[in-house]
């Protein structure tokens, strides 16, 4: 086998062929309109590809295949064990094409080449046949009423269901919900983010080869308040399930209420506290979680540790492991398994990062690290999309680095004096989705994973996850959860079918 180093994956970057169009009714088509838009990729700026650029005509159309393939009945009505058979089919062909699935995404959204092989393609071949492996396992119930009667209570599918995901994970993100959706019965219209939708349009035909039936799922590319939108309002999808910004979440709920009233479920943005306690167990090892949560796809992950919240007697010495580890971060061309930190997603969301980093310095926090533009390679890849992992220090709980979503290599230090304090702290923003703590302390770590509102707390470590364990938000971080089997009751509802005996 040969090694996947860094020509490797440059070899593979050449030989790609995009899937530029959308993909409707089991076939690929341009939008109605015949327009397109360009993809740019933020390793370099230059033009990969153009796609087509779907509104409101197209996302009727998909919707309109969806039910009919709803209705027909030749998936939704398929037995689970067909249904697993299938899916389990569909991963093994995304699977077969992980490299070039891995590849696609580095260029589409600057993801670095060891997190798209080894975290991204794996992660989306095993949420596909996990839900193929679990649906023939699920038993309906019997409700225990008088013996005069049997109810039964099944978990139906729901019909259309419309997922809207982001750029930061596009290939995952799009899984965790495609594969509970389908392998419950439904229909899926997917409408990928206009900054990467490469991965979903090429695994659109791959769900065809696997058997899946035309109709069942489409992937229909666009802006979000063109395609986006067309979806959220529609009169005949049953369910949206959104992964995006805490304001467009908002916008899908609204969405719901003007039209159908259509079943949501949002997972949204993140501002996670990392809690380093002075009785941490192991120093290094903290600073090493807090490095990666914070800096990992360039800090472009809901789940970004984004906040440090240290206790006080330990600051210094953290601090100093910290930074050594961010100092030795490799950072340069995603297509190098070696890099470590690639490019943002492109130069206009740098430019918000960047007015945070200026926002930081405004209301009086220290800049140690970063800060700056990087160039990495100013004569080869001028995507003018690489920004330095940059930390605050003496940041307090009203700025706003530390209360508002960043989602880039921004991480913001704040020194408290005990664990009440880092709980305040650690509640003190709109979000909810995750939290760490660090310590040794058992009864502490107790009390924190109690008082912290969030839907993940981990202990001496972060962002730690498994398919089996779900993921998903409290406050405006979102409701709802992707992953595990709870993922299942976004997508069925229950009918209670009441027989009388006498
Ligand atoms: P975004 O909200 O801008 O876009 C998400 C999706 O919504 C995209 O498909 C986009 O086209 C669509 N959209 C945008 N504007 C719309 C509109 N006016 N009407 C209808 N649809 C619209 O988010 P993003 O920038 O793509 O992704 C980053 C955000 O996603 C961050 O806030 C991050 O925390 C969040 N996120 C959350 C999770 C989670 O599991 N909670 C996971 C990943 C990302």
């Amino acid at each position: 086998m040969s090694e996947k180093n860094y020509s490797y994956w440059l070899k593979q970057s050449e030989q790609l062929a995009f899937a530029r169009q959308a993909y409707i009714n089991g076939q690929y088509c341009d939008a109605l309109s015949g327009e397109t838009m360009e993809v740019i990729s933020p390793r370099d700026g230059k033009v990969l590809t153009s796609i087509a650029s779907c509104d409101e005509a197209d996302i009727d159309l998909a919707v309109k295949a969806a039910r009919g393939a709803f209705e027909a009945g030749a998936w939704s009505n398929q037995s689970p064990k067909q249904r697993k058979k299938v899916l389990l089919k569909f991963a093994q062909l995304i699977e077969q094409h992980s490299d070039e699935l891995a590849v696609t995404e580095s260029l589409d959204m600057g993801m670095t080449i060891s997190d798209s092989s080894t975290m991204n393609l794996p992660g989306s071949v095993e949420c596909v046949s996990w839900y193929a492996e679990l649906v023939d396992k699920l038993y309906d119930e019997i409700a225990p009423t008088h013996p005069n009667s049997v109810t039964r209570i099944h978990r139906v599918p729901l019909g259309v269901v419309a997922a809207i995901v982001p750029w930061n994970y596009p290939l995952m993100i799009a899984c965790w919900k495609l594969a509970p959706a389908l392998a419950a019965g439904n229909s899926v219209v997917l409408k990928p983010s206009e900054q990467s939708s490469l991965t979903a349009l090429r695994i659109a035909a791959l769900a065809t080869e696997a058997g899946i039936p035309d109709g069942v799922f489409n992937v229909v590319p666009g802006y979000g308040h063109t395609a986006g939108k067309a979806l959220g309002l529609h009169m005949d999808v049953d369910a949206l399930a959104f992964t995006g910004s805490t304001r467009v979440g908002g916008l899908y709920m609204q969405y719901a209420g003007q039209s159908n009233l259509k079943r949501v479920s949002l997972e949204c943005g993140g501002k996670t506290p990392n809690i380093v306690l002075a009785d941490a167990p192991d120093l290094d090892k903290a600073a090493d979680g807090i490095v990666i949560g914070a800096f990992s796809n360039q800090g472009q992950i809901c789940n970004a540790g984004s906040r440090l919240i240290v206790e006080s007697s330990i600051k210094d010495a953290l601090m100093v492991k910290v930074l050594e580890r961010v100092a030795s971060l490799r950072q340069g061309d995603p297509l190098d398994p070696e890099t470590e930190i690639g490019p943002l997603v492109d130069a206009s969301h740098l430019n918000n990062v960047a007015q945070y980093i200026d926002l930081g310095k405004e209301q009086g926090a220290r800049l140690v690290t970063g800060g700056t533009k990087a160039e990495p390679f100013p004569d080869k890849l001028t995507g003018n999309c690489y920004l330095e992992p940059t930390i605050f220090t003496e940041v307090s709980a009203e700025m706003a680095i530390a209360k508002e979503e960043i989602f880039g290599p921004v991480l913001s230090v704040i020194t408290v004096d005990d664990l009440d304090q880092a709980i305040e702290v650690a509640n003190s923003t709109v979000y909810g989705l995750g939290a760490a703590i660090w310590t040794s302390n058992l009864l502490k770590m107790e009390k924190a994973a109690k008082a912290i509102q969030a839907g993940v707390i981990w202990v001496n470590s972060h962002d730690h996850g498994d398919i089996s364990s779900p993921v998903g938000g409290f406050k405006q971080s979102g409701f709802g959860r992707d992953k595990s089997a709870h993922a299942f009751d976004k997508y069925t509802e229950f009918k209670a079918v009441w027989i009388n005996l006498v």
